[in-house]
């Protein structure tokens, strides 16, 4: 959903060393970050980082204590609220409950002073875009929760902002209607090319929906990126946990081979991992290793040298498409593999108690120093 790379060199949105402060707490902290033209950008976070605030900063219904914030290379904060080509649509949509669906998407048209044939035909074209053609002189109450969802982004959208904001715009839907919504919402922002900004707690739907993350933790970004840079190549181990399932081993360095480390954990075992960071022999460091990297073989086997561990299997999860192995290690440890049951043989499968080998390739582990 990006524009031509011309058009990338200012960025629709820039925040530069941003702060917020409410009474004690500082709820967004010296933070800088570009959101390109026609980006679909997720900032995700626990409750409370700061998504919101920033979001609100944006939008004009907060003012930053310090920093700027620029919108296609023009600093605004002098401009009001509803004067700047940002919307927002807020998680509880906030529909006025004795209008029409139409009057709904209208309302911002018509405080505009547009010609009523321009508000009618910007109407019509906005319940078509979110395929609500029909239902116009419905009042809200009358509408299932994904029609109402709907609604609001179609008035969000009928003032055809350069950027739209969304706060936990599907927490309200369940699990089935907000994934075909995801899938709607990024079709839509594909055909209109509008920069969206979403901000959710929600580590899958910013992974489906957005073409970059921006994490967030304690009013500061943790780590920018795709979501398969931030999957793969998470920058600590707050973020790895943060966002997916994770192992950790933890250990020394014991050799250092250009971007391959030797680790050795307290039990002796010995790690590889490829494509490290700079670090030294002797450096404490962690491996992150996703569950569906580990390999998982039956009985404990002749022990590899490298990269695997034995234990026993102390939980199964079956969850259809995959299953999750939870095996204890002679230390205590509990390491999660994951399996994928697509060419799973039954007469193969692994049962509780029995002993099995994990094991895992060096550029399966990523190198953490925080
Ligand atoms: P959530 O996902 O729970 O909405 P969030 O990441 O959006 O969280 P914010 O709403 O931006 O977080 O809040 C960040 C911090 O600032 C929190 O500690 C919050 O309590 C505080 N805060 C936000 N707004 C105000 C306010 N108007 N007055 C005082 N403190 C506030």
């Amino acid at each position: 959903a990006l524009v031509s790379r011309d058009d990338h060199d200012t960025p629709m949105v820039r925040f530069d060393a941003v702060t917020r402060r409410f009474a004690e707490v500082t709820a967004v902290d010296a933070l800088s970050l570009d959101i390109r033209a026609g980006e679909f950008f997720a900032l995700l976070g626990p409750s409370g980082c700061g998504k919101t605030t920033l979001l609100r900063m944006l939008a004009g219904f907060e003012r930053p204590d310090d920093g700027r914030i620029l919108l296609a290379g023009q600093d605004i904060a002098a401009v009001p609220p509803w004067r700047r080509p940002v919307n927002m649509m807020f998680q509880s949509y906030a529909l006025f409950p004795h209008l029409s669906v139409a009057g709904n998407v209208a309302f911002g048209l018509k405080q505009e002073r547009l010609p009523r044939a321009e508000v009618e035909s910007r109407v019509a074209a906005m319940l078509r875009l979110v395929r609500l053609d029909g239902l116009g002189s419905r009042k809200p109450h009358q509408l299932s929760g994904g029609q109402r969802q709907r609604v609001a982004l179609a008035r969000a959208l009928a003032k055809h902002p350069k950027v739209l904001l969304l706060d936990e715009p599907l927490a309200a839907l369940d699990k089935k209607l907000r994934e075909e919504t995801q899938f709607e919402l990024m079709a839509l922002q594909e055909r209109l090319d509008t920069t969206f900004v979403v901000v959710t707690h929600d580590q899958e739907e910013a992974m489906t929906l957005a073409d970059r993350i921006g994490v967030m933790n304690h009013g500061r970004l943790a780590q920018v990126g795709t979501p398969a840079e931030i999957y793969e190549q998470p920058r600590s181990r707050w973020i790895a946990g943060f966002i997916g399932d994770v192992n950790f081993f933890e250990g020394s360095v014991t050799a250092v081979d250009g971007d391959d480390v030797e680790m050795t954990d307290a039990a002796g075992r010995v790690f590889r991992a490829a494509g490290a960071p700079p670090v030294r022999t002797g450096d404490r460091i962690t491996l992150a290793v996703r569950p569906e990297k580990i390999s998982v073989a039956t009985g404990s086997g002749a022990a590899e040298p490298i990269n695997s561990v034995a234990g026993k299997v102390a939980d199964i999860g079956y969850l259809g498409d995959i299953s999750v192995y939870k095996v204890r290690l002679d230390d205590g440890a509990v390491i999660k593999a994951a399996v994928t049951n697509a060419r799973r043989r039954i007469e193969s499968s692994i049962d509780w108690d029995d002993t099995v080998r994990l094991s895992f390739p060096p550029d399966a582990a990523v190198v953490l120093t925080e």
